[in-house]
């Protein structure tokens, strides 16, 4: 088996959806982003790839292309699966926490781990997701961003 760890970062903004975990939260700031900016989606990926050897989200999806310009990362985490799948690889399962903190995130989180599981084509029970605020400390705390970490553990398909 495989272990990996993925770490995001996007600032908040007036103007921008927020985006996490394909959900649509309404709020008064979204985040920044080049794509749809779904720091949580973002975070599973990096771990997904991650625990694959497979570098990270930069390397697949570049920033620069304007092909990922309001990208639906649930559609970049759908390659990202084939990605590990053509690797030899399947989830076993991932664990993610959003830290943010505003606005309450707990009504939203069941959508999001079946968003994520669909895009993995995996069983929602092998996903996890979780927030937290940060007590009103650092920049998550002020509000002036949102970070996800995620850990995801893989195992081979003939496993
Ligand atoms: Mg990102």
């Amino acid at each position: 088996m495989r272990i990996g760890q993925g770490y995001d970062v996007h600032r908040l903004v007036p103007g921008r959806k927020l985006i996490l975990g394909g959900v649509e939260i309404p709020f008064e700031l979204g985040l920044l982003g080049h794509s749809d900016a779904d720091v949580l989606t973002h975070a599973v990926m990096d771990a997904l790839l991650g625990a694959a050897g497979l570098g990270d989200i930069g390397q697949h999806f570049p920033d620069g292309d304007p092909a990922y310009a309001g990208a639906d990362s649930l559609v970049l985490l759908e390659q990202v699966g084939a990605k590990l799948a053509a690797a030899g690889w399947r989830l076993g399962n991932l664990d993610a926490t959003v830290i943010a903190q505003r606005p309450r995130l707990a009504p939203y989180l069941p959508k999001m781990r079946d968003n994520l599981a669909a895009a993995l084509s995996a069983a929602s029970e092998q996903i996890n997701v979780k927030a937290t605020t940060e007590e009103g400390l650092g920049f998550t705390g002020a509000g002036q961003g949102v970070a996800a970490q995620t850990v995801a553990l893989l195992l081979p398909w003939d496993g």
